[in-house]
C-alpha cells in the first residue's frame, strides 16, 4: 500500500462524505482525514447526532413539514390562520416564508415537483393529502409557492386545476421572484413582495 489514503476503509469514508451535497472530493478528503484524527468520544457524538436526527425527524402527519412530533409546531399552533395554506416544494422552503412574517398561515409540503422526464407523477407527491385538507377544513385561499422553474409552474397549474372546483381562491407568487431562484436563499424583502403581489391562478 503506497500510503494510508489508498486503504479501502479510508477510501470508503471519503466516498461516503463526497456523496453528501456540496462536498467536492478535496473537501471530502479533508473531512475524512479530520475524522481519523478525532477522539473516539467525538466520533461517537457525531455518529449519534446523525442517527438521532435521522431517526427522530419525520414528516408531520398533516402538512409534511419535518418534525420530531406527530404534528408539527405550525399545524398545532392555534394562532395561525387555517383559512390560508401556502404550498411549498420541500420542508426547508417554509423557513423563508415564515421569516418574512407576511403570512401567518398554515403550510403544505409537496416533497417534490411533477416531472414526467424524471418519472415523478402526482401520486408521488402529497397532493391527495392537500385535497383532503381543503375538503375537511375551512380553507379560503391556497398560495402556490412552488419553485420558480418549469416544473414548479407546471406543478402549480396542475394542482390549481384540481382544487379550484373545491371553491378556494388559488394564487401564485408574483413580482420579485425570478426563474431559477432557490427560495431557501431568497431574502425576506423579495419573499414579502412576492406574497403581496401574488396573482390569481
Ligand atoms: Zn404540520
Amino acid at each position: 500500500m503506497a500510503d494510508f489514503s489508498q486503504l479501502p476503509v479510508y477510501a470508503n469514508l471519503v466516498d461516503r462524505v463526497h456523496a453528501l451535497p456540496s462536498i467536492g472530493r478535496k473537501t471530502a478528503d479533508k473531512i475524512a482525514y479530520h475524522i481519523i484524527e478525532m477522539s473516539d468520544q467525538d466520533v461517537e457524538r457525531l455518529v449519534q447526532a446523525i442517527q438521532d436526527a435521522h431517526q427522530r425527524i419525520h414528516r408531520c402527519s398533516v402538512c409534511g413539514n419535518y418534525t420530531d412530533k406527530d404534528v408539527c409546531s405550525i399545524c398545532s399552533d392555534p394562532s395561525r390562520d387555517a383559512s390560508t395554506i401556502c404550498v411549498v416544494t420541500r420542508p426547508r422552503d417554509i423557513i423563508p416564508f415564515d421569516k418574512s412574517r407576511e403570512l401567518n398561515c398554515k403550510f403544505h409540503v409537496l416533497h417534490g415537483l411533477l416531472s414526467p422526464m424524471e418519472g415523478i407523477t402526482p401520486d408521488m407527491l402529497t397532493i391527495d393529502q392537500l385535497i383532503n385538507r381543503i375538503k375537511n377544513g375551512d380553507v379560503k385561499e391556497v398560495i402556490m409557492a412552488t419553485d420558480p422553474s418549469v416544473s414548479g409552474e407546471a406543478t402549480a397549474m396542475f394542482i390549481s386545476k384540481l382544487i379550484k372546483p373545491l371553491g378556494v381562491r388559488v394564487t401564485r407568487l408574483g413580482y420579485g421572484i425570478s426563474i431559477g431562484t432557490d427560495l431557501q436563499y431568497a431574502d425576506t424583502m423579495t419573499i414579502s413582495r412576492s406574497i403581496q403581489y401574488r396573482n390569481e391562478l
